[in-house]
């Protein structure tokens, strides 16, 4: 893509378009809004500065960080490349052009990614008589095919959508996509159904996110891309793509479609046995819209659920959750089922609320795990139960207890019932367990808070992102170590205003994605803070859009992410990049609010250099408190 002007910058800066790096324009608040207090200002009554980098002049030294020598740079127009050159007095030219070099011997440019014919950076650094000259060598991606509107007919071959071979029910859409010049005419040729037209338009199929940068570019739309979406019967196992301009013709086989045929006796499956046999059991099995990593996933069922299995794609199985839903879970987490399994259909008869000191429990005897869906709104939590009867007439409150008020149960259609939980107050938290054969939703009650003192007795889990991977800076900083130093100040500040701090991290030691939010949820953590520094894919202008922005993906944790913002953007003096809802691993965390904040761009010399100092680690540290302390008086407020 390319990455200059206001559009791409848009793009690169959110998986939301409306979260624009402006506070006046951010995502609204989805509860109803309450204002968060005014931070207090910095001591100095100032907008908080950068401190300046050292002075560095040692003897010539190029050392590229990024992009690493031999490694694939996956954009066409410009890329970024950073690194340093041991002295700040020296100047420095890659591939012709004059870099500025920052005072501590970093460099950071966005140029021309190097020509096909002449694969790599060609650096040449200059202090005084010296000169030393580095060549960088990288691999480029295979260059784009010109599909032109004259001359011979050029189709580009590997955008032939789907990609690999796909099983599915005989009335499932399939969608059959393939790059092809604007005035050739695109049609799908099948065997028993006829011809069928592809039209210019859509989007490309998803593709993998960089598993290193952290902050989002979406996909845009591609002119040259065909697109028909039809029935699988109809398309059959043997379709081929035609492309035709004039005289010329070019045919294009699809991958293999092999239909399930309605049977009597259905394919079930096991969900997380692995997990399951792992004394996992906490874990849970992500179910996506989409065969895709970057598709939204939105439902964490319960391992050891039986489902139907109803198709396969891209590495990901697609399984049932009721006659009207179908959602996509990783092929590994799917163990076909023996003969004599039978899929769970239960009726829910009663319900039961038990509340203890931290929270309720509605309890659901339901015999089986089932899939579920849980949703947030203002004052009530929506269980959605795939498969599944109500018919309860009895359902048994507490007395003396009123964070839940009442349930409303319906059956939403023949095989689906939904659960509103009415609650006292906006949901602080919850989280789904399986216990004897009984379904729990467990609602958290919000802790009580002394205002004058807001963290005094509460638990924080800090989370110092990574590793495993995680960025490096232009002189080598290393985000790991640099969020361990933040998060420990963080660790003391909390600690000294009352608060216990459980840590996930305390070495350099890598400690899993997954384990981390478990480790806040068997705390019983308050809330949930990771420390990270961010990083853009390959193509991404880094001069335009850095600075400050957190991250949250359950609604009960949105306006601790806003506070957790307004508390960094006061301490550090960055860019107000803004508040963004994804759905990063150690976020996913329904129990508490959780957050991930992204301080700093590791990337940028004057923010490298500053994370190499106290007092700026300090401040993103104050920052990250400063938000919790402002969170929470706000939740004593409501009271
Ligand atoms: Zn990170």
């Amino acid at each position: 893509m390319r990455p200059l002007g206001r559009c791409a910058l848009m793009l690169a800066l959110g998986a939301c378009a409306r979260a624009l790096p402006t506070p006046s324009t951010s995502p609204p608040a989805p509860f109803p809004p309450e204002p968060l207090p005014a931070a207090s200002p910095t001591p100095e009554g100032q907008r908080a500065e950068l401190p300046p980098p050292p002075f560095v002049d040692g003897p010539l030294a190029i050392r590229v960080v990024y992009p690493v020598a031999d490694a694939l740079v996956a954009a066409r127009d410009s890329n970024f490349i950073f690194g340093s050159v041991g002295s700040g007095r020296a100047t420095l030219e890659i591939n012709g052009v004059r870099v500025p070099v920052h005072p501590n011997g970093a460099f950071l440019a966005f140029l021309p990614v190097p020509p096909a014919e002449s694969p790599l950076y060609e650096l040449r650094a200059t202090r005084d008589a010296d000169t030393v000259v580095v060549a960088h060598p990288v691999r480029l991606l295979p260059p784009t095919l010109l599909l032109t509107d004259t001359g011979a007919l050029v189709v580009d071959s590997a955008s032939v959508e789907p990609r690999g071979p796909v099983i599915v029910r005989s009335f499932d859409p399939i969608r059959v996509g393939i790059r092809a010049p604007p005035n050739a005419t695109a049609t799908l040729v099948t065997k028993h159904s006829g011809q069928f037209a592809m039209p210019a338009g859509g989007l490309p199929p998803l593709i993998n996110r960089d598993s290193t940068a952290e902050a989002v570019v979406l996909p845009v739309p591609d002119p040259y891309r065909r697109v028909v979406e039809l029935m699988a019967s109809v398309a059959g196992d043997t379709a081929t793509i035609v492309v035709a301009r004039g005289a010329d013709t070019v045919r294009l086989p699809l991958p293999p479609i092999t239909l399930i045929h309605d049977q009597l006796t259905p394919h079930l499956a096991v969900l997380g046995a692995a997990a399951l046999l792992g004394g996992d059991a906490e874990r849970s099995v992500v179910g996506r819209s989409v065969p895709d990593p970057s598709g939204t996933s939105k439902w964490f069922l319960f391992p050891g659920t039986v489902a139907e299995v109803i198709g396969r794609m891209s590495g990901y199985t697609r399984i049932r959750l009721d006659g009207m839903l179908s959602i996509w879970v990783e092929d590994a987490e799917v163990t076909p089922l023996e003969d004599g399994g039978s899929l769970p259909r239960p009726t829910l008869l009663s319900a039961r609320i038990a509340p203890s000191d931290g929270w309720v429990d509605v309890v659901l005897p339901l015999g089986a795990r089932v899939p579920f869906l849980v949703e947030e709104r203002p004052r009530s939590l929506e269980l959605t139960l795939y498969g599944v009867r109500v018919s309860t007439d009895a359902i048994a409150y507490s007395q003396g207890d009123s964070l839940v008020r009442f349930i409303e149960a319906v059956q939403e259609t023949v095989d689906r019932a939904r659960l509103t939980v009415h609650l006292d107050a906006a949901p602080f938290g919850y989280q789904t367990l399986f216990e004897d054969g009984r379904f729990i939703l467990r609602v958290r009650r919000a802790p009580g808070v002394d205002r004058r003192s807001p963290l005094r007795g509460l638990t924080i889990a800090v989370d110092p992102g990574h590793p495993p991977i995680g960025a490096r800076g232009p002189t080598g900083l290393y985000e790991a170590d640099a969020v361990l130093e933040v998060a420990q100040r963080a660790q003391r500040m909390l600690e000294d205003r009352g608060a216990t701090v459980v840590m996930t991290r305390s070495t350099a030691d890598p400690v899993p994605l997954a384990d981390r939010p478990i480790m806040a949820r068997r705390a019983n953590a308050h809330a949930f803070v990771s420390f990270h520094l961010n990083a853009y894919p390959d193509g991404v202008n880094p001069f335009i859009g850095n600075g400050t922005g957190t991250y949250f993906y359950y609604a009960h944790s949105e306006r601790l992410a806003r506070a957790v913002q307004r508390g960094m953007v006061n301490r550090m003096g960055l860019r107000d990049v803004g508040v963004f809802q994804q759905s990063f691993a150690v976020v996913r965390n329904s129990w508490m609010p959780a957050v991930l904040a992204e301080g700093a761009f590791l990337m940028i010399p004057e923010q490298e250099a500053a994370l190499r100092t106290v007092a700026f680690q300090e401040a993103y540290a104050r920052g990250v408190v400063e938000g919790l302390e402002m969170f929470f008086r706000a939740l004593a407020d409501e009271r």
